[in-house]
């Protein structure tokens, strides 16, 4: 049997409250599936400065290169404002996305029936919206060089000076984050959309052919297509169902992921992950996390919704374990409690609903299990 392992990284805040909730998720699937987890837990953050002096502790850091799949919680919290920047909790977070080489970002949108009415489309548009945006995170126009801003004595500039950032991209770079975009849309729908804006970027070009050509040497079952990257976001909000994979650049996928996240509603449920290189059992490195922070307002309260946490698991289960089945199960348990009407505070709206804690939810998707 295999054995999937797992290093829990729960963090601050609200992190250790979510992630409870996710040990007894991996808890049923083993119990009443017979799946087997080695689960490791260890600090990162605001957590791990309190007992190491630093966000990450560089065990920490080598245990997260050896597992299948880092799960991580939030990190952060009002009590480091104060700290020197290389010891801010956040440091801990982007040390191993450093570290672990993570360049390719997900961020599913996905609309449950019983909260279309959250999105700031209407329910039409949106109901049974599920998409994927993969972005390309660590190259492109944040980390080119030239970059700068300098004095610029051109006749007629009023005020004297330049801005410059450089988008660049590499072909080794486009091409592993296809790979990656066209691995996930096999486990999905099949089907990838790229975008840039190759009508007036060379990196666009180039963008467009290496994605065309790993597309036709390596994956021609799955069905690509092209688009410009304004035109993508005026079909994301006129027409999001048409999707299913999305794949773009890092400056892109910034806003497009913003914008898709606002068509379903709340922080609360909005899941992802951070995919790397292929390891020698060939699944990517990885590391999933809900899309929100630590959440100072409203940690110990019982208050925190559990479910993107839950769905970045579920995320885990599909693209790291290759638990399709078993993600179906768990994205379907969600959507029944949601049904069911059960909300936390984030999900209450003017329909109202039963209000239950972070726990209840959790042992009502258990339930629903
Ligand atoms: P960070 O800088 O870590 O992203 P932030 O303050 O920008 O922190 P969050 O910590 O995500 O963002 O919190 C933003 C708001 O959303 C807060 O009011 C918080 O209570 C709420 N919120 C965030 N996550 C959840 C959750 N899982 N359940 C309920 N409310 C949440
Ligand atoms: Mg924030």
């Amino acid at each position: 049997m295999t054995t999937y392992s797992l290093l829990i990284l729960p963090g601050d805040g609200i992190g250790p409250e979510v992630m409870a909730e996710v040990r007894k998720v991996i808890g049923w699937f083993e119990n009443n599936r017979g799946l087997s987890f080695d689960v490791s837990e260890d600090l990162v953050g605001g957590a791990a400065y309190d007992k190491h002096g630093k966000p990450l502790a560089d065990e920490t850091m080598a245990k997260a290169q050896a597992v299948d799949a880092v799960l991580l919680g939030a990190v952060g919290g009002p009590k480091y404002d104060e700290l020197d920047f290389s010891l801010k909790p956040e440091r801990g977070l982007l040390r191993l996305r450093k570290e672990m080489d993570l360049f390719a970002n997900l961020r599913p949108a996905q609309c449950f029936d019983a909260l279309a009415d959250f999105s700031s489309l209407k329910r039409e548009v949106v109901a049974g919206l599920d998409i994927l945006i993969v972005r390309e995170l660590t190259s492109g126009v944040y980390f080119g060089e030239p970059r700068g801003i300098s004095a610029d004595d051109t006749p007629g500039n009023e005020g004297g000076r330049v801005g410059v950032n450089t988008q660049r991209y590499t072909s080794g770079e486009i091409r592993r984050v296809a790979r990656s975009a066209f691995e996930l849309a096999r486990k999905r729908g099949n089907r990838v959309c790229s975008m840039e804006k190759a009508n007036v970027m060379e990196s666009g070009i180039l963008w467009r052919e290496e994605v065309q050509w790993v597309h036709d040497n390596e994956y021609p079952d799955v069905a690509l297509s092209h688009m410009y990257a304004d035109n993508g976001a005026m079909q994301l909000v006129r027409n999001p169902r048409q999707f299913d994979v999305i794949l773009t650049d890092n400056l892109f996928g910034d806003v497009l992921s913003d914008a898709a996240a606002m068509l379903t509603g709340s922080l609360g449920m909005l899941p992802s992950a951070s995919l790397g290189a292929p390891m020698a059992n060939g699944r990517p490195k990885a590391l999933y996390e809900p899309v929100h922070g630590s959440a100072p307002d409203i940690t110990g309260q019982g208050k925190a919704n559990p479910i993107a946490c839950i769905l970045s698991f579920a995320m885990c289960l599909r693209y790291s374990f290759d638990l399709g089945v078993e993600a179906d199960m768990l994205e379907k348990a969600v959507e029944q409690v949601l049904a069911d009407g059960l909300r936390t505070a984030d999900l209450m709206g003017p329909e109202g609903g039963t209000p239950v804690s972070t726990s209840e939810m959790g042992d009502r998707i258990l339930a629903a299990l």
